[in-house]
């Protein structure tokens, strides 16, 4: 399949695998026929999971996250205010949302929690939505959960994407703001040191 991808500079310091940039977050499990590692993109490694909370980087590119953060997320997740991956800059979600196979394309298979080396949550959804949603945060914070970590999210707004003839495809109404996302779902969470301390002692 071809790609003519318009990589952005912020993204130009990745590793391309199979004609795409390899997010930072994504673990080299196996290798590939040359005995070189491959990236599963469907795996989150726990050292850089663990780098990019305390060196408060982007999922993405691992770069300084900036003042304004971002998720993409399902309507699942978005209802119930828990997402799987670190948050990210705006240009990188976007990037994401038009590149990444497993979004872009509606019949592409989506990974289920069970297959995410570090992270399961109960009831997550395993289908895959019809809907994404790019979020922007307005605060969020860690929970801790067994091994796995995720965050607790408030979302200041959130522009919608669907699928139109299987290409996702924002939905060409901005972004939109609404009366629950001023509540704060669970406040209990793991101070960012405690988060460190116990996932370097699971994984590290
Ligand atoms: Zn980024």
């Amino acid at each position: 399949m071809a790609h003519p991808l318009t990589v952005p500079d912020s993204l130009k310091h990745l590793t391309v695998q199979k004609g795409y940039p390899v997010p930072y977050f994504v673990a080299y499990p196996t290798k590939d026929e040359q005995g070189q590692p491959a990236a599963d993109f469907r795996y989150a490694d726990p050292l850089k999971l663990v780098n990019s909370i305390r060196g408060d980087k982007c999922f993405v590119c691992g770069k300084p996250l900036a003042k304004d953060r971002y998720l993409i997320a399902g309507p699942e997740g978005l209802k119930n205010r828990i997402h799987t991956d670190m948050p990210m800059h705006e240009a990188c979600a976007r990037f994401s949302l038009t590149t990444c196979p497993h979004l872009v394309y509606e019949r592409a298979d989506r990974r289920t929690s069970n297959e995410v080396a570090t992270q399961q949550i109960e009831g997550q959804a395993l289908q895959k939505p019809g809907e994404f949603y790019l979020v922007r945060l307005f605060n969020y914070g860690f929970i801790l959960d067994g091994g796995a970590v995720y965050i607790n999210f408030q979302p200041s707004a959130v522009e919608r994407w669907h699928y139109v003839d299987g290409r996702l495809v924002a939905d060409g109404q901005g972004w939109q703001r609404r009366p629950d996302f001023l509540q704060w779902m669970r406040p209990a969470m793991v101070p960012r040191n405690h988060l460190i301390a116990k996932l370097k002692r699971l994984y590290l």
